[in-house]
């Protein structure tokens, strides 16, 4: 396991009550970062505990009572009263450790109750908690990408000869990733009908995929790559990644150069960021690789506990349902470390030739999908492309989503010694084409 201390202690408690529940995605030992809309309407940085908001704002700002933030330093405040984690998120890794142990602290049930710095989760609007300056997206499950390789080219080996020597991945699109609750609008696309010349209309097989997102922290220069051992250090935190997919413009764009318009109209993010350092009793060796496997290069040799065990869940609430009041229907259960490549590979892969990354950028995992059919990590797989549909409680049946669905990622982890944290949702509802 990699190295702990008293930040993770699960006997730590906080003067926030709500926090000490023991299903409470947000204990004290998470202090995950978000960006919220204050009640004067500008964008705060805030830490979630229990279901309140620390307002990093009024604890650096505040007039009445103020609290004694001079441990952090002028670099370190003046970056959490900016408007976005950005600047955060560049100061690497000492200054994270540093607030992370100032906010425990500030929070811990033995300090002084400070109710004045908080705002209900209940009343805030959460927003983006990061300007993404590039997004990119990797292909990084081996079930998800045999699956995919068996329904599209049933004649061939399933996985692509660089599969397992490599992290594939590709450049995605920044200005479309969404904050959970945003609705998404079901796009346009030219479509190939298998009988019929091409057509543009609203696209009709539009999927989900549940994936994970890595924030990337501290920066490299142009020219200079980050070697897998500093890898994980330059990773600030983890979002939940729901990679919006138009499977009909995906089939028929892919060839030559990838994915274009089937995944550039809406990617959503949780609004939380569970950081690096919140998830130390969570880590793992690895990924490990089967014994037929070809061996990595050194650069991509795991060096450390890059492996990140959090399990996730997918559930789906048709507009009917909804309205009927009946729970949403669980569709995939899955882990990200079933991943074959991790996120300290997939970073030390894309700097590998001295491609500079910013903080805020984004990394996508890929599909995050298992060895079992409930752990498949979308509906393509799920139902085989829609060959065998999802029956629904309100008896309707899914091959692909329909309007009105709302589509939720649930994450959390839980290990033996540890206090058990969650990622919280990520959530959105598809609205009809316009
Ligand atoms: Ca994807």
């Amino acid at each position: 396991m990699t190295s702990t201390d008293r930040t993770h202690d699960p006997a730590r408690r906080s003067w926030v009550e709500s926090a000490n529940a023991p299903e409470c995605d947000f204990p004290i030992q998470n202090l995950p970062w978000c960006v919220f809309r204050s009640e004067d309407g500008s964008s705060r940085i805030g830490v979630g505990i229990g279901d309140q908001i620390l307002d990093l704002q009024a604890v650096i700002l505040g007039e009445d009572d103020p609290v004694d933030t001079s441990a952090l330093g002028g670099v370190v405040t003046c970056a959490l009263t900016a408007p976005t984690l950005n600047q955060f998120m560049g100061l690497g890794r000492e200054a994270w450790r540093a607030t992370r142990h100032f906010v425990a602290d500030l929070l811990d049930a033995s300090s002084q109750c400070r109710d004045d710095l908080l705002v209900p989760m209940a009343d805030a609007q959460l927003l983006m908690p990061a300007t993404v300056g590039d997004y990119t997206d990797f292909y990084a499950s081996r079930y998800h990408a045999t699956n995919v390789g068996r329904m599209f080219r049933p004649d061939g080996e399933p996985l692509m000869p660089n599969y397992l020597h490599l992290p594939v991945g590709y450049h995605g699109r920044a200005s479309s990733v969404v904050v959970s609750g945003t609705d998404i609008r079901r796009p346009h696309g030219q479509l190939k009908p298998d009988d019929g010349d091409p057509v543009f209309g609203p696209i009709k097989l539009l999927d989900y995929e549940l994936e994970f997102g890595a924030f990337i922290g501290e920066a490299n220069q142009l020219g200079d790559r980050v070697p897998i051992d500093d890898a994980m250090h330059r990773i600030f935190g983890l979002v939940i990644l729901n990679d919006w997919s138009a499977r009909d413009v995906q089939k028929w764009e892919y060839q030559p150069l990838g994915p274009f318009n089937a995944k550039n109209f809406a990617s959503t993010i949780s609004p939380w960021v569970v950081t690096i350092d919140a998830l130390a009793p969570f880590r793992r060796p690895g990924p490990e690789r089967l014994p037929e496997d070809p061996p990595l290069l050194p650069y991509l040799q795991p060096s450390g506990d890059d492996v990140l065990d959090v399990t996730c869940e997918v559930s789906l609430a048709s507009a009917s349902m909804r309205e009927a009041g009946t729970d949403p229907v669980t569709l995939t259960r899955g882990s990200l470390a079933d991943l074959c490549w991790s996120f300290a590979q997939m970073l030390s892969h894309h700097t590998s030739t001295g491609c500079p990354m910013r903080p805020g950028d984004l990394i996508g995992s890929g599909t995050v999908s298992g060895p079992e059919k409930d752990s498949r990590g979308c509906l393509l797989e799920l139902t085989w492309r829609g060959s065998e549909p999802v029956d629904l409680p309100d008896g309707t049946q899914r091959r692909f989503l329909l309007d009105g669905d709302e589509l939720t990622i649930s994450a959390w982890c839980e290990s033996e010694g540890a206090r058990r944290i969650g990622l919280g949702s990520c959530s959105g509802v598809v609205r009809p084409a316009e």
